[in-house]
């Protein structure tokens, strides 16, 4: 049991620890729908520190340590510790559907409706959630390439620095999608009230 503050500015400060120990490829095995949520759900006493699997045996001691607490063995129920992947798309089989564009939680993916996509390497996170929803299994998983630890050039990027820039990523996104539902409500707000107008200019005599 971890001992958690009563002040919510404590409660957060606490889980934005938890957060930074995070790996970010939001790839909900854990459970939950990212890597914020569960430091939340851990928090909250709704989750325990052993179900992230891209963080492992060391997110875990880190956890552990952190929240003054025993470190466990990784539960498998979430998965297996592994190496990190990344995402490829077969371009020739590729329908162009933006399936997988819609479910990448780190806008790794580009192309338009009906055109061939193509994961930027680079910014994939490995978290496969772009190959369940793609309805023609063009999407594979493989090895990482040297590019997503040495991503400066000359300096190998360090783990953290690989977490906040996906964390960035992660965030800059549901950014973006709550500025797009709030232009689709007013488009559709716009649109109900010009019918409106319409139809009463119609009754009118
Ligand atoms: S990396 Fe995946 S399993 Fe780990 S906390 Fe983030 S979303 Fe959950
Ligand atoms: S391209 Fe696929 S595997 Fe890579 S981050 Fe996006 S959804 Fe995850
Ligand atoms: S989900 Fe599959 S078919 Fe659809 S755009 Fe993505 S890669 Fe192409």
């Amino acid at each position: 049991m971890i001992s958690v503050p009563d002040a919510p500015a404590a409660i957060n400060a606490l889980v934005e620890k938890i957060d930074a120990i995070l790996p970010q490829t939001q790839c909900r095995r854990c459970d939950f729908p990212g890597c914020r949520p569960y430091a939340e759900a851990i928090v909250a006493g709704e989750a325990d520190i052993n179900q992230c699997p891209p963080g492992g045996s060391e997110g875990i001691v880190a956890l552990a340590d952190l929240l003054g607490v025993k470190p466990k063995r990784l539960n498998s129920k979430h998965g297996e510790e592994r190496s990190l992947e990344v995402a490829f798309i077969v371009e020739e089989d590729c329908i162009g559907c933006v399936k997988c564009i819609q479910a990448c939680p780190v806008d790794a993916i580009i192309g338009a409706s009906k055109h061939m996509h193509t994961v930027i390497t680079d910014e994939c996170t490995g978290c496969e959630l772009c190959i369940a929803p793609c309805p023609v299994d063009c999407i594979a998983m493989q090895s990482a390439p040297v590019l997503q630890t040495q991503r400066s050039g000359t300096k190998p990027e360090s783990k953290q620095q690989r977490a906040e820039r996906w964390r960035s990523r992660y965030e800059s996104r549901l950014i973006r999608l709550k500025r797009d539902q709030r232009e689709r409500d007013e488009s559709l707000r716009k649109k109900k009230e010009a019918l409106k107008k319409l139809k009463s200019a119609v009754i009118a005599p």
